[in-house]
């Protein structure tokens, strides 16, 4: 969360909604046109509404060269901003600062490497823009989310490299958390690991990762909140 300084001009645009796409009763897309806007898939953005006085971070929900830039966005129950950024309408005025990060994927290493990528809710807005960016890239996702009509956008992914876990309905391919999923799995030594989301499932995927035998510098982390 960062509170926007009058002065706080740097790498500032502006930006038209085009459109929200509803996923679900509490989770959106917010299109906004790509214009010349540059970033690497997995960095996120700082947006702001215009006229209001706060800004939230957002991973970028699209690909580098997709013709929108798209952001993946769920209210929090009493937050301060979602329930703001829910009220948008095509045509609202927002301001983006960034791209920001250094989560993300290094050309050279999507081109050979073999990747598990490993989020909580709208954590895999990441995975999506780097799938989105290097379609032929070697991946695997598995995603934890409460209910199963949270697997945002789960038809782009082939039904193999995509894995729901649900712990609140029985619609997953695994019913229980992401965590007891991770356990049961089996990864090739080599592999890469992009993890993604809240704290806690960060931390007890680290600690399952790190029983496996898997070192820090195999995996990467993006904290949420
Ligand atoms: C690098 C980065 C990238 C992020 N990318 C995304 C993204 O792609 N999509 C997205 O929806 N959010 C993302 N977030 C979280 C986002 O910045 C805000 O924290 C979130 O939208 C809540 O804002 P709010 O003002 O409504 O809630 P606040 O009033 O700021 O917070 C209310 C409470 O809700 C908790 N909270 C924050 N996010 C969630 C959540 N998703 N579910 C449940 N509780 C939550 C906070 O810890 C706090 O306790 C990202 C955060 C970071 C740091």
């Amino acid at each position: 969360m960062s509170l926007m300084k009058p002065d706080m001009q740097m790498d500032v645009s502006f930006y038209k909604v085009e459109e929200i796409r509803y996923l679900t009763d509490e989770t959106f897309s917010l299109k906004l046109p790509k214009a010349r806007f540059a970033f690497k898939a997995g960095q996120h953005i700082s947006l702001g509404i215009v006229g209001g006085n706060q800004s939230r971070e957002y991973s970028i929900y699209s690909g580098e060269n997709d013709e929108n830039l798209e952001l993946l966005i769920k209210e929090v129950d009493n937050g301060y901003f979602t329930p703001r950024l829910r009220k948008l309408k095509a045509g609202s005025m927002v301001e983006v600062h960034g791209p920001f990060g250094k989560f993300g994927m290094e050309p050279e290493l999507a081109a050979k490497g073999k990747f598990v990528f490993i989020a909580s809710g709208t954590g895999i807005a990441p995975f999506r823009s780097i799938v989105h960016t290097y379609p032929d890239i070697d991946y695997r996702i598995i995603h934890g989310v409460r209910y199963s009509k949270e697997a945002y956008d789960r038809a782009e992914y082939s039904g193999d490299r995509y894995t729901l876990c649900t712990s609140r309905d029985k619609g997953g391919d695994y019913n229980g958390r992401l965590t007891g999923y991770l356990k049961s799995c089996k990864f090739d030594p080599e592999t890469h690991f992009d993890l993604c989301g809240n704290s806690n499932m960060i931390f007890d995927a680290l600690e399952i990762l790190k029983d496996k035998g898997f070192d820090r510098d195999q995996i990467h982390c993006e904290v949420y909140f």
